[in-house]
């Protein structure tokens, strides 16, 4: 199986990168954010209480993700491997997704961190903000709270897996082409 952790900072590329590594390598994507999203829409209990964090760019707890994750592992037991993007988001996570993928006898292959600058994550999320409609998307304050989470709990699951050997850092910058080249050249030098 081809495991695959996206990494990388709110509006490093993650979602646009998924789409296209999902049907290159014929991939299930699980993104946390989206999955969240879809319980929003849907209403459900869990929804409502993470809306509530999400609107102010702060992580939802940790054993909420976990099982979102494993109901959604049970849920494609033929697939040839995943795409996890936006998760796992803290070293909990990490640790959980170990377990998770060593009971069904398999495991991470890679994380691949897409690397982009601070000034250039405010910019591309604003302008996203402006299409996507999403409110975590539109207030440069929450931008900000969020890419805080993001250094002070989610950047050190980097080294998770810079302990493992399985980190690669791929430039964030350029033409989508280009950065997905560079992600394939990765994924295949492995
Ligand atoms: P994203 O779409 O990945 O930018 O996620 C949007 C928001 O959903 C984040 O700011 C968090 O509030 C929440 N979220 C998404 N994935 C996770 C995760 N793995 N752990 C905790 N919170 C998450």
């Amino acid at each position: 199986m081809l495991n695959l952790v996206l990494f990388g900072p709110p509006g490093a590329g993650k979602g646009t990168q998924s789409e296209k590594l999902i049907q290159h390598y014929q991939l299930v994507h699980l993104s946390t954010g989206d999955i969240l999203r879809s319980e929003i829409a849907a209403k459900t209990t869990l929804g409502l209480e993470a809306k509530k964090l999400m609107d102010q760019g702060i992580l939802v707890p940790d054993e909420v993700v976990i099982g979102m994750i494993n109901s959604k592992l049970n849920a494609n037991p033929d697939a040839k491997g995943f795409i996890f993007d936006g998760f796992p988001r803290t070293k909990a996570q990490a640790e959980a997704l170990d377990e998770l993928l060593k009971n069904k006898g398999t495991s991470i292959t890679l994380m691949l961190a897409l690397e982009v600058s601070e000034t250039e994550l405010t910019k591309r999320l604003l302008l996203r903000g402006k299409d996507s409609g999403r409110p975590d998307d539109q207030n440069e304050e929450i931008i900000r709270k969020r890419i805080e989470e993001y250094n002070r709990k989610t950047a050190p699951v980097a080294e998770y897996y810079k302990a493992q050997n399985k980190f690669k850092g791929v430039n964030g910058v350029g033409s989508i082409e280009e950065i997905f080249e560079n992600l394939c050249r990765s994924i295949e030098g492995k």
